[in-house]
């Protein structure tokens, strides 16, 4: 693996967990200067890219649990539930809290101010987005991804948005990382066919990209509609973008996962993308534990 890959493969296991800034670990420093072309050691050519020392392992740890820049780590009291609406991209949202949050309503009230309200079935949701133009990303996909598993389905896992496999099958979570999320349910006693996953965004961005706000809002109207429909009894948000997403919020996954959210009503779980726990086999306990906390709070929901 070159340098280049390395450091693409270092800068998204940072992303999924919420950090904002770079600190060197098992990157060399000139390797990662001969990437992003810098003047020289300790400098970077980026202002926005910090180069520091590599740190020992408790403080990397603690950094994986440190807000964002610019977010304050305070605790606040719990915050007053969410208007209803469609969601809004991160940058818009307010301040996060170490509490359990809360966005408020019920998710047909929340879908019925959207575009997609009027779509009566999750087959109805998917020939909307293979349609859709609402933002431009149907010109560089190849196909929509909407969504795929039982229809009756009360425990729904919500990714990002599709990958380049996904974009070529029109399947949610294939290839490695959508196989490991197979397993991962098997764990917890779901088949696949048992659930419903889907992801925020319907089209791929090229490159695999972050989305934008503009296609969140184009988008999530989709989402909204396929939960109204569904009626979950838990939501698994997967991964850093689909948690900050779905709960409105700037707050890094280290500091939202373990707790129990509330969507429009639905309790809502965050855990660590798939592909990001192929990166990082160290974040397979806290999956266990926060899938686990999913089936706990499903039972409880379903009176098993
Ligand atoms: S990503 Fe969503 S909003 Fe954009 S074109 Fe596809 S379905 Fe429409």
């Amino acid at each position: 693996m070159d340098a280049r890959d390395r450091l693409r493969q270092y800068l998204e296991q940072r992303k999924e967990m919420g950090e904002s800034d770079l600190v060197l670990d098992n990157l060399p420093v000139e390797d990662l200067m001969k990437v992003l072309g810098a003047p020289g050691k300790g400098q970077s050519a980026d202002p926005a890219v910090v180069v520091r020392s590599p740190l020992p392992m408790p403080d990397r740890e603690r950094r994986a649990h440190t807000p964002l820049a610019g977010v304050p780590a305070q605790k606040a009291p719990r915050p007053a539930p969410e208007p209803i609406g469609p969601l809004r991209p991160v940058a818009e949202q307010p301040a996060p809290t170490g509490d359990p949050i809360v966005v408020g309503g019920s998710i047909t009230e929340a879908a019925g101010a959207s575009h997609a309200a009027h779509l009566d079935s999750l087959q109805a949701v998917s020939d909307a987005a293979a349609a859709c133009k609402r933002c431009s990303l149907f010109e560089t996909a190849i196909r929509h991804v909407p969504g795929e598993g039982n229809p009756e389905a009360k425990f729904v896992c919500v990714g990002e948005a599709p990958g380049a496999t996904e974009d070529e099958t029109g399947r949610p979570f294939v290839g490695r990382a959508g196989n490991l999320l197979t397993d991962i349910l098997k764990a917890i006693n779901f088949a696949r066919e048992d659930v419903y996953i889907c992801n925020v965004l319907k089209h791929r961005p090229p490159g695999n990209r972050n989305p934008t706000p503009d296609e969140i809002v184009a988008c999530s109207p989709f989402l909204l509609q396929q939960l109204a429909l569904l009626r979950p009894h838990v939501i698994l948000a997967l991964g850093t973008f689909a948690a900050q997403t779905l709960l409105q919020t700037t707050r890094p996954i280290g500091k939202l996962r373990g707790q129990i959210h509330r969507f429009h009503g639905v309790p809502l779980i965050v855990t660590y993308h798939p592909a990001a726990l192929l990166r990082n086999p160290n974040w397979k306990r806290p999956t266990w534990e926060d899938v686990q906390l999913a089936r706990r709070v499903f039972n409880t929901a379903a009176g098993a």
